[in-house]
C-alpha cells in the first residue's frame, strides 16, 4: 500500500497546523492554535493515529506556529520536534521547555530524513517577535520510481526565483494568500505586521511562475490558499480572483482550496 495524504487542520494567524502522511510515517508541520482534544478529534476523523506522527516539523517561532499546544502534544505522544538550533534559542526560555519526554531535533538548512519522507528547508523572509529563523519546506516522496511532492511556503514577506525553483513540480502547495494589499492599507496603515506576509498577487505571481516552471503536467494539481487574513483578505472572492488570473496566463489544472482558522480542509490524497 503506497499513499501520500495532505490536510490543512488550522491555517490563519491564530493557529498552524499541517498533517501529511503516508502509509509508513507521518509529520505535522507546525502544530499551534489547536488543543490536544481537537487535535485528537481531527486526527481521528482522517485516519491518522497520533502513533503515527514521527515529527512535528517546525517553520518558525511566533505563537501562531509553535505555542504550549505544540509542546502538550509532542509530550503526550513521545513526538519529536524538528526546529531550527536559532529558533529553538528564542522559544525555548518563552517556553520555560524542559524536563520534557519527547526530543528537540535540530534541523539545518539542509534536506533531512523522516522514515520514507525527505523535508527540504528553504529560507523565508520574514521577522518579528519570537521568529527566530523560518523556513518553508518541500517535502518528496519516492516510491517505486516515482516521486511526489509536496511544498509549504507561508510567513514570508516574498517569493524570490530560487524559492520558486525549490517548487518546480510539487503536486501539492500550501502557499500563503495573507492579504488584499489595498484592504490592509486601508484598514491598517499604521500597523504595519501585515507587510510580513504574502499578499494575494504575490501568490498569485509566485502560482503561475511554479506551474510554467514545472516539468510535471499535474504539477500543483492541489493548491490550498493559506494563513487567510480575517481582517485584510476577503476569502468569499479569494479563490476566483487567483483562479481568473492563472486563466489570464493560460494555466490550468490547478484545484484551489481554502483553509480555515477553525478547522480542517477535505483530505488529498497526491497520486
Ligand atoms: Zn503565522
Ligand atoms: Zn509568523
Amino acid at each position: 500500500m503506497s499513499y501520500l495524504k495532505v490536510c490543512v487542520l488550522r491555517s490563519s494567524s491564530s493557529g498552524n497546523c499541517t498533517a501529511i502522511w503516508t502509509a509508513r510515517s507521518g509529520i505535522l508541520i507546525d502544530c499551534a492554535g489547536i488543543g490536544l482534544k481537537e487535535i485528537e478529534k481531527d486526527l481521528n476523523d482522517i485516519e491518522l493515529d497520533p502513533s503515527q506522527i514521527n515529527a512535528i516539523v517546525i517553520t518558525h517561532g511566533h505563537e501562531d506556529h509553535i505555542c504550549k499546544n505544540t509542546f502538550k502534544i509532542a509530550g503526550r505522544y513521545g513526538i519529536p520536534i524538528y526546529i531550527h538550533h536559532d529558533t529553538y534559542q528564542v522559544i525555548k526560555e518563552r517556553y520555560c521547555v524542559k524536563n520534557h519526554q519527547f526530543k528537540i531535533m535540530h534541523h539545518t538548512e539542509k534536506p533531512f530524513i523522516i522514515n520514507d519522507l525527505k523535508i527540504m528547508p528553504f529560507k523565508t523572509f520574514h521577522s518579528g517577535g519570537y521568529v527566530g529563523k523560518p523556513f518553508g519546506f518541500c517535502i518528496e516522496y519516492k516510491h517505486n520510481g516515482s516521486c511526489r511532492k509536496v511544498g509549504l511556503l507561508t510567513d514570508t514577506s516574498k517569493v524570490t526565483d530560487s524559492m520558486v525553483r525549490m517548487l518546480y513540480d510539487c503536486k501539492c502547495l500550501i502557499i500563503e494568500c495573507n492579504h488584499d494589499t489595498e484592504l490592509a492599507q486601508d484598514r491598517s496603515p499604521n500597523q504595519l505586521t501585515w507587510k510580513e506576509h504574502l499578499n494575494n498577487e504575490a501568490a498569485l505571481e509566485a502560482l503561475i511562475k511554479i506551474k510554467k516552471g514545472s516539468i510535471d503536467s499535474v504539477a500543483l494539481k492541489h493548491v490550498f490558499l493559506a494563513h487567510i487574513s480575517e481582517r485584510h483578505n476577503k476569502p468569499r472572492t479569494l479563490i476566483s480572483r487567483i483562479s481568473n488570473g492563472i486563466r489570464r496566463e493560460n494555466v490550468k489544472g490547478c484545484d484551489l482550496m481554502l483553509t480555515y482558522r477553525e478547522k480542517r480542509t477535505q483530505v488529498k490524497e497526491i497520486l
